[in-house]
């Protein structure tokens, strides 16, 4: 793996990564089967992704007809990342188990450790002899929609497929390695003015965010559009308040701190709501809504905005869907992919029928989708909202962050890539888009 390294470090020719051989296995995080009880009895937030994260050698996988091994330099935490160490809402070996019943290709995945890990940048290192568009050399970013593209379902909108998967959540073989395996129709070209770990944030995250608000697919946002957006400095809502922006909308930010506001500020986005200090308590009990409250929080983003929104950006589900529809305006449209507290949601109805407001499901993006946000990204138009970087050795700690939602935008993870800055291929498109927006993250 050592000449691997050296070799994409040092720009090898692809005729001169193709000499290299492929090692027997390679290091991943990854999960075990046999600790899925591990947190029997305790609540969600004491659940410690240290513990059940574990850093260590496994089998490299043999290689279909359609797909890629792929040298990963970088990857990043998703939330997915936290659900799988956590084992909720139920442990990922079932989705592993299911795709081992599908197909001879498909037992692989059905092993007792999960490689994590829905995102990754790197280099090309083989490809099946099914694969046309891509070959060894080729610098990409990963998307994780995981698709068999000999089924009919998935022909229209590919995230409709039957059988469509989240890779490194649903597959196995993730991106938080030093090697993976993936589709050819995951990979796509890496921005060239970005390091291998700003490349390695974007897609899982920046992906959902454009189908939930750019896509014909969901919300389809016009210009002009107010959209409030939960969560605006995490990583889905760091890269929906710049497509707003892009897309000549109106955002309003709801954060939980200060220092999220003024990062917000710093983006660009001018209406800020901090949840924390409006101390909104829009569940009186565990089981009662109190719509004085969604009124409160309406009125601030009349007073913010002077009207309604549009669109409203959901995923934390269950503590705030009764304030999306409430505030969300006449005929405007809540979209949500997510429920990260609590997935039985609660809404008025009322709210939603007599004002006509549709509630729009939403869930990561198709190849195209993807490949237009990663377009958006290559032409400097977003940028990665990439905030700390950690080694592969320390993915316990750096999801056990987002877990904690003590981080911002995105967390990268440094995988075959030694050290920090490397990757980029064009320098002066670089300087021309600036250090300051696409550092703007940094901390
Ligand atoms: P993230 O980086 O943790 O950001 C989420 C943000 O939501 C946090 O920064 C937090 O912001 C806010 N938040 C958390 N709990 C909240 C609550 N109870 N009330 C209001 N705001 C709350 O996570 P992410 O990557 O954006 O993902 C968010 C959710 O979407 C996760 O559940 C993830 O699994 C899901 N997701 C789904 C898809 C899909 O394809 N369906 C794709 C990506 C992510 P403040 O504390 O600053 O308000």
């Amino acid at each position: 793996m050592r000449q691997i390294q050296e070799a994409i470090v040092a720009d090898a020719s692809a005729e001169e990564l193709a000499a290299l051989p492929i090692p027997e296995t390679y290091r991943a995080a990854f999960v075990r089967r046999s600790d899925a009880e591990m947190f029997a009895g305790r609540e969600s937030w004491e659940k410690d992704p240290r513990e059940s994260i574990q850093i260590d050698h496994v089998p490299v996988p043999e290689l279909a007809p359609d797909e890629a091994l792929v040298a990963v330099m970088a990857s990043s935490i998703n939330f997915n990342t936290v659900w799988t160490s956590i084992f909720e809402p139920l442990s990922t070996f079932g989705f592993l188990d299911r795709l081992g019943k599908e197909s001879v290709w498909g037992a692989r995945h059905a092993l007792d450790h999960h490689v994590i890990g829905s995102d990754g940048s790197g280099v090309v290192l083989r490809t099946g002899s099914g694969v046309r568009n891509w070959k060894t050399g080729d610098k990409v970013s990963i998307h994780c929609n995981y698709v068999d593209d000999q089924d009919p379902t998935s022909h229209d909108d590919s995230m409709m497929a039957a059988n469509q998967r989240i890779w490194g959540f649903e597959t196995n073989f993730g991106g938080l390695a030093d090697l993976t395996v993936v589709k050819a129709n995951q990979l796509m070209p890496k921005p060239t003015h970005l390091t291998w770990e700003e490349s390695a944030v974007n897609a899982l995250c920046g992906s959902t965010a454009f189908r939930m608000l750019v896509s014909n697919n969901a919300s389809a946002m016009k210009q002009g559009d107010v959209v409030l957006i939960w969560g605006a400095t995490g990583g889905l809502g760091g890269y929906a308040v710049q497509l707003v922006l892009n897309g000549g909308g109106v955002p309003v930010g709801v954060v939980s701190s200060p220092e999220k506001a003024e990062l917000l500020k710093k983006i660009g986005c001018e209406a800020v709501i901090d949840r924390k200090a409006e101390n909104y308590q829009f569940w009186s009990d565990p089981h009662t809504q109190d719509e004085t409250e969604w009124r409160r929080f309406g009125k601030k983003i009349r007073e913010l905005v002077g009207e309604d929104p549009n669109i409203i950006f959901e995923h934390p589900g269950r503590q705030t869907m009764g304030a999306s529809v409430f505030v969300c305006r006449r005929g405007g449209a809540i979209v949500t992919c997510a429920a990260t507290s609590g997935y039985m949601i609660e809404y008025d109805n009322r709210h939603l029928w007599m004002k006509l407001k549709r509630i729009v499901s939403s869930h990561f993006a198709n190849y195209q989708e993807a490949w237009s946000m990663n377009r958006l990204i290559d032409r400097g138009a977003i940028h990665p909202i990439l905030s700390e970087v950690y080694a592969l050795e320390d993915v316990g700690e750096a999801t056990r962050q987002v877990h904690q939602n003590r981080h911002e935008g995105k967390l990268g993870v440094l995988c075959l890539a030694p050290e920090e800055g490397l990757g980029i291929q064009d320098p002066d498109k670089r300087a021309r888009i600036g250090e300051d927006k696409i550092g703007m993250f940094r901390r």
